[in-house]
């Protein structure tokens, strides 16, 4: 089997690339493949320069996953069964999908957004189940073997974040909702549904719901599922299955957020005007700040500095505050298009993806 082998690292941030096969509708328009994985960490992207000529860039991250590396080999070349063991142990863990729309975010995430937010489906296209389904049976698998000496307590929200408005996926009564602060809870929603998970079947239920609610609030308030970023948040809580068991210390507390970001690419300024303009800004206020968050962070890393971290600038870095940074760790995922004629945003999800480890 493959192997990532720079995952091992002390790195509280770490960075994978993944490349999604090309396309019919990309070979139709002229496009051939211009992004090729050279080995475990490494990326080279040929940039088509004027009268044949071209130019080599290559690029380095923590993990490159190729066009071949089918959803069951994701989690363990991107190190997400440790993520979700140290979460296990109180950790908070962030896992992050960016990249342009088309590029594989949701189906690395999720799975295919086209199947399970179609009417009547329950579940059993196992073979593209993303990052989430597989994280929920390896988190269940875990706590099962642990249940002699841990009891877990999980809850799983799903929201959205759309123009800088927040909309609970698992209530579409819920619009709008505020982001508060609290000292000990740090920055909240309040209301947002908790659904207590005692089973896997009602964690299914959750990713299924709020994927079809995405769905389905897209359309109602007309609005494109590509411009939001929606976040799945569990929170466990471990105690011990012998409340008399001396060694355990307090109760631990982890949280795990998986995020699908709301497509990087840069709007065509000529459409955006009006609500669409203050959409397209938002959008991309978020990502430009998470952006500049994790930069601060890897920054701060690596020069062991007490740098600015600019969480409070938007509502999804507000949200993810406690899920990046201090003693969180997080995986970001920078999905691309190996077309040709995705070069322009292929080159620009790498350098931002570059500016994050
Ligand atoms: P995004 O969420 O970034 O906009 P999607 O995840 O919806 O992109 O992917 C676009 C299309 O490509 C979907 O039909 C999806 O199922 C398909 N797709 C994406 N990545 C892969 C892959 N690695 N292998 C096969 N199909 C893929
Ligand atoms: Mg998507």
């Amino acid at each position: 089997p493959l192997q990532a082998n720079n995952l091992s690292e002390a790195d509280n941030i770490k960075v994978a690339v993944r490349v999604r096969p090309l396309f019919p509708h990309e070979t139709e328009r002229g496009g051939t493949s211009v992004v090729q994985v050279s080995s475990n960490t490494t990326i080279k992207v040929v940039v088509p320069g004027p009268a044949g000529t071209s130019m080599q860039r290559d690029f380095a991250f923590h993990a490159c996953l190729g066009p071949e590396v089918g959803q069951a080999d994701v989690l363990h070349l991107c190190g997400v069964p440790q993520l979700l063991d140290a979460a296990l142990a109180g950790y908070n863990v962030t896992i992050v999908a960016y990249g342009q729309t088309g590029s594989g975010k949701t189906y690395t995430m999720s799975g295919r957004e086209e199947v399970i937010s179609s009417d009547g489906y329950s579940g059993g296209d196992t073979q593209h189940d993303g990052i989430m389904t597989r994280a929920l049976q390896h988190l269940f698998a875990a706590m099962q073997a642990r249940k002699g000496d841990t009891k877990y307590g999980v809850a799983a929200s799903y929201l959205e974040i759309y123009n800088e408005g927040i909309y609970d996926l698992l209530n579409l009564k819920a619009k709008n909702l505020p982001v508060k602060w609290d000292a000990a809870l740090g920055f909240y929603v309040p209301g947002l549904k908790q659904v207590p998970c005692t089973k896997i079947d009602t964690m299914m239920d959750v990713i299924r719901t709020g994927m079809q609610h995405r769905h389905v609030g897209s359309h109602e308030l007309n609005i494109e599922s590509s411009r939001s970023h929606a976040i799945m948040t569990l929170t466990l809580h471990a105690t011990p299955a012998d409340p008399a068991a001396a060694d355990y210390g307090a109760p631990r507390m982890g949280k795990i957020s998986f995020v699908d970001l709301a497509g990087s690419e840069r709007l065509k300024d000529t459409k955006s005007e009006g609500a669409m303009l203050k959409e397209t800004t938002n959008i991309n206020k978020s990502l430009f700040v998470l952006g500049k968050v994790i930069s601060a962070l890897a920054e701060r890393d690596s020069a062991g500095t007490s740098a600015h971290i600019p969480y409070r600038d938007s509502k999804l870095t507000k949200l993810l505050m406690d899920c990046l940074g201090g003693n969180a760790l997080a995986l970001m995922i920078a999905c691309c298009s190996p077309a040709s004629t995705a070069v322009e945003e292929t080159l620009s999800t790498l350098s931002y993806a570059t500016r994050a480890k």
